[in-house]
């Protein structure tokens, strides 16, 4: 079986360094806001070319702080609107819910999946603040155009980058990770500043052995709050300023992640390789193949195909001994948690949710794999 994704051939070539690590924080004695986290800010703020980094327990607590750190700053109102790609992994919008905001659902593109900028115009009201952009299965939103919007109508944008970690916008030829905060068109107007929120969830394309995650941004204020917020909201122990949570980046995740990531861009690089073959060789009309521009904007933390009889092709596959994974089978607007919202529609996303079929795709999945998916993908 060609397994859709392989945890453990991807941190096997770790394992020696794994242990090691292990032996030092341990040998340390100080396993909660110690010198690894420090090192793996510091770290993971250079790669993404942004002033701070502050490491928290997981992708959807990094949302929530951001959200509450907003809040804290008065840039944002308990019952402010939010808005989100109606097709995203529902973490997003649980996210802006659990920060005590509304969020409100706009169609993505079919073909990028990514969140349709044109849209977000329509459903703007007085009561709007802020724009969630999710960068879908590994790919940039539009993010000049999401800018632009945020900038005319004064909202702050904050980016879900749980599936794209070492994306990069190649906008005046200038590379810059994750556009929003650092987009040298937007880098003169002080305000706008925004925040993006990762996951080190095992499975994404910078992943630890348990939960993780990390905030980003050049605002130094928001920062501030950021980094008290994921500690009971106490900057000097024992005194709270702020109803805060607790959600940090514990020393030995921090520790794994400080080996990994020296190789994420190699990684990228080689699940883009994978992607560009599938792009090129698989040949079927049955199967419509994921939009990419062919720059360094998609990470390919999913390589997402779509098809009409999805079930029939996912069945064929298995068959054939290749696993493959929808993401994801129902959108959150027909999820029976969000109960007042399963009369809404949103074609474009319902569309989505029928059609969508993961491939294998991961750094470790081999050529001769590859091959075999191939051929296997064009006698259906
Ligand atoms: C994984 C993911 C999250 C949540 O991350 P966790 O670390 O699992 O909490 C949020 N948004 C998106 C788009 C994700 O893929």
């Amino acid at each position: 079986m060609i397994p859709f994704l392989d945890l453990k051939k991807i941190n096997q070539p770790y394992e020696t360094a794994f242990q090691e690590k292990l032996k030092m924080v341990l040998g340390n004695g100080w396993y909660i806001l110690g010198k690894e986290l420090e090192t793996f800010e510091k770290a993971f703020a250079e790669y993404n070319q942004t002033k701070y980094c502050i490491g928290v327990g997981n992708g959807f607590d990094a949302l929530v702080l951001i959200f509450k750190g907003y809040t804290e700053l008065g840039k944002l109102q308990k019952g402010d609107e939010v808005i989100v790609p109606a097709n995203t992994y529902i973490a997003s919008i649980l996210a802006i819910m659990q920060a005590e905001l509304v969020p409100v659902l706009v169609e993505p593109k079919l073909e990028t999946y990514n969140i349709n900028p044109v849209l977000i115009q329509e459903k703007i009201t007085l009561k709007t603040k802020a724009i969630l952009a999710v960068h879908l299965y590994g790919q940039l939103s539009e993010m000049e155009k999401i800018n632009e919007i945020a900038n005319q109508n004064n909202l702050i944008v904050v980016e879900d980058a749980a599936q794209s970690h070492g994306a990069v916008t190649n906008s005046n030829n200038l590379k810059f990770q994750i556009p929003n905060a650092t987009d040298v068109t937007l880098r003169e107007v002080e305000e706008n500043l925004g925040a993006v929120a990762f996951s080190f969830y095992p499975g994404k394309n910078l992943g630890c052995l348990g939960d993780g995650g990390a905030i980003t941004t050049n605002d130094a204020a928001l920062a501030k709050v950021l980094f008290s917020l994921r500690n009971y909201g106490s900057e000097v122990k024992y005194h709270n300023k702020y109803v805060g949570i607790n959600s940090r980046l514990d020393e030995l995740q921090a520790s794994f992640l400080n080996l990994k990531l020296p190789n994420l861009n190699v990684d990228n690089e080689n699940r883009r390789k994978i992607a560009k073959r599938y792009l090129s060789e698989i040949k079927n009309d049955k199967i419509i193949l994921p939009f990419w521009d062919l720059s360094e904007s998609h990470v390919f933390h999913l390589f997402v195909i779509r098809t009409e009889n999805r079930e029939a092709l996912q069945q064929y596959l298995s068959q054939n001994n290749i696993q493959t994974v929808i993401h994801y089978p129902i959108p959150p607007h027909k999820q029976q948690a969000f109960v007042n919202w399963n009369n809404l529609s949103f074609p474009i996303t319902e569309k989505i949710h029928n059609e969508v079929l993961s491939l294998p795709m991961s750094p470790v999945l081999t050529e001769k794999e590859v091959d075999f998916i191939i051929k296997v993908l064009n006698k259906y």
